[in-house]
């Protein structure tokens, strides 16, 4: 999968491509990560992307021609078709279910706005979709596109070591993921659960099906109510 980003900061991305799951899915090939810095596509000495709004206010808005010329430089690498989508605390929250989404495209440009924002003309001509990672706002997308992308990577296949890894996350089949444990067996005067030491591997997937329900209705029961339980989880749920 492909990713392209537009951002006055490009050195922030390190932090995707050089650290961890995500490092080692551009290291594979598996992912790509290519960065566009508006202040290249600008025409002043001084590589201005930002200007006073219309009308007053405080802060300054970033322009329209640098970011587009730097959409259509991504676009030319990575095909006219790729989405582009704009962080904004104004977009649709980030879920399990839109990274998943996000996933199946083939390829992705995200622009990381800064100062007080975009231009709104540019959201109207340029964008495919807006995406918030939160009710809160940040100084910049940056951070933001990195939440989206790191979510999405995790998806794209081979990526993660154990096939199963991301199927069992919390959100993807719409609970939260069940406690683990490791080594030691017992942590000051805490044991390991026996079941998982059983080496049954049933009672062991019945065991985290039911501690996943329990918690799901513990600390998230909005999940529960938008989720049809199995028989197998409602027996598990009432036992
Ligand atoms: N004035 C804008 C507003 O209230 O909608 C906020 C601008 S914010 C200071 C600067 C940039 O940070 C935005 O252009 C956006 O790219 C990014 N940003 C801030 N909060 C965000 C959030 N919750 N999710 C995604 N991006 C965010």
């Amino acid at each position: 999968m492909q990713f392209g980003v537009i951002s006055i900061f490009p050195e922030m991305y390190q932090a995707l491509t050089d650290f961890g799951v995500t490092g080692r899915a551009v290291d594979k090939g598996l992912v790509s990560v290519d960065v566009w810095n508006p202040r290249d596509f600008t025409i002043d000495k001084y590589q201005t992307v930002d200007d006073r709004p219309y009308g007053g206010g405080p802060g300054m808005l970033m322009k329209v021609e640098p970011l587009k010329y730097a959409i259509e430089a991504a676009k030319a690498k990575l095909g006219s078709q790729s989405k582009v989508v704009y962080l904004s605390p104004q977009g649709e929250t980030l879920t399990q279910d839109k990274a998943q989404q996000l996933a199946q495209e083939a390829s992705l440009i995200f622009l990381a706005g800064r100062y007080e924002g975009i231009d709104e003309r540019l959201i109207e001509t340029q964008i495919d979709e807006e995406i918030s990672i939160g009710d809160y706002v940040l100084s910049g997308g940056e951070l933001a596109s990195m939440v989206v992308m790191d979510s999405v990577i995790r998806l794209v296949p081979e990526v993660l070591g154990h096939d199963m890894s991301a199927v069992e996350d919390s959100f993807v089949d719409g609970l939260l993921d069940c406690p683990h444990y490791t080594r030691p067996e017992e942590h000051e005067g805490r044991k390991v659960p026996d079941v998982l030491l059983s080496g049954n591997h049933e009672k062991i997937r019945q065991w985290r099906l039911k501690q996943a329900l329990g918690r799901t209705w513990e600390k998230r029961p909005d999940l529960l109510a938008k989720r049809d339980l199995s028989k197998e989880e409602d027996a598990l749920l009432q036992e």
